[in-house]
């Protein structure tokens, strides 16, 4: 029988940084955009006959900010995809967006390649904090988010929203969640915001110019948010995940459950064989050797029983209750 397998693809781009941000985002550039699509075809590709004993059932492209790559792009990727692996019938294929991504060309030519859960990656209703995070899309590019999901309903839909935002309250949070149920998503991944050493949203905090993020604050609001939805008939089935019955992130599941994953891609991790790596020391070497695993794998290790249990946190999941 054939194994499990998810994979993760990267489109590591982003137009700017996010003011919260601590992921090695690489700065969008069209003529490096397209080396990167090439180089991310050629790895693909190379992988035809490689997993012949696997099965996918979950793909997730993941950024930065995957439409970046351009919806022709990305449909040549996913089509080498089904070329190069054997996919379960019903492969749960998931796209990360933002609100200003949204077009009828990536919308139809997304479909017609399979993906068949849209992620939008909102954070926040709320001008004031939207401005705050520093999103790299205008916050009035939430009404292109609103067109495309009236004009082509896509199935299933699902928010990521952030929560413990400086100056954000119960009542902001609410309007936040008001405004995204309004298109009857049918997942809500709701992140406690976290931020890394030096990234600018520190420093502003440090500074003075935003209140500090208060842990008491932020785990009130998860509460409330989670009360929220529960409310509304999602089932909290990780500490951040919430999904109408039937509906559930598979990748998220099955990649928590220590299903094998082989990350395609810059910046991507894998998990094969008992053993994590992650892909590329720099995007120029991912482009110039994208093909050849021995060179683009970094910080190979083979992690023993204690080291896995804290990776793989069964509970993080609760599907049967
Ligand atoms: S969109 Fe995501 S990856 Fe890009 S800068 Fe913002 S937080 Fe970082």
């Amino acid at each position: 029988m054939n194994k499990p397998l998810i994979l993760q693809i990267s489109i590591p781009f982003c137009v700017k940084q996010c003011s919260f941000c601590s992921y090695p985002y690489c700065t969008y550039e069209p003529r490096t955009v397209n080396a990167y699509t090439q180089a991310l075809r050629k790895e693909i590709q190379g992988c035809a006959g490689e997993f012949d004993d696997y099965k996918v059932c979950a793909v997730s492209i993941e950024g930065g900010s995957p439409a970046l790559l351009g919806a022709d792009a990305l449909y040549h990727v996913l089509m080498d995809v089904k070329k190069s692996f054997s996919c379960s019938e019903d492969v749960q294929v998931s796209l990360q967006t933002m609100p200003g991504d949204y077009s009828r060309a990536l919308m139809e030519k997304m479909r017609d390649a399979g993906v068949n859960r849209w992620i939008i990656g909102l954070q926040t209703a709320r001008r004031s904090e939207h401005d705050l995070l520093e999103r790299p899309y205008k916050y009035e590019a939430i009404t292109m988010a609103d067109m495309a999901i009236r004009t082509f309903d896509p199935r299933s839909l699902s928010f990521d929203l952030l929560v413990g935002i400086p100056g954000q309250t119960c009542r902001s949070l609410e309007q936040t969640l008001s405004r995204c149920l309004y298109y009857a998503p049918e997942h809500m991944t709701v992140y406690p915001l976290h931020l890394p050493a030096n990234c600018r949203m520190e420093e502003q905090i440090r500074s003075g110019v935003h209140p500090g993020i208060d842990g008491d604050c932020r785990a009130e609001l998860m509460t409330f948010a989670g009360n929220w939805l529960t409310e509304r008939g999602f089932r909290a089935y990780t500490r951040c995940d919430f999904a109408k019955p039937g509906f559930e992130d598979r990748y998220r599941v099955l990649s928590l459950q220590g299903c094998e994953r082989l990350g395609l891609g810059y910046h991507s991790s894998s998990w094969l064989d008992g053993v994590f790596w992650t892909t590329g020391h720099s995007l120029q070497e991912y482009i110039e050797h994208s093909d050849d695993i021995e060179t683009i794998a970094v910080d190979m290790i083979r992690p023993d029983e204690e080291s896995l249990s804290r990776i793989y946190d069964p509970l993080q999941i609760r599907l049967d209750s």
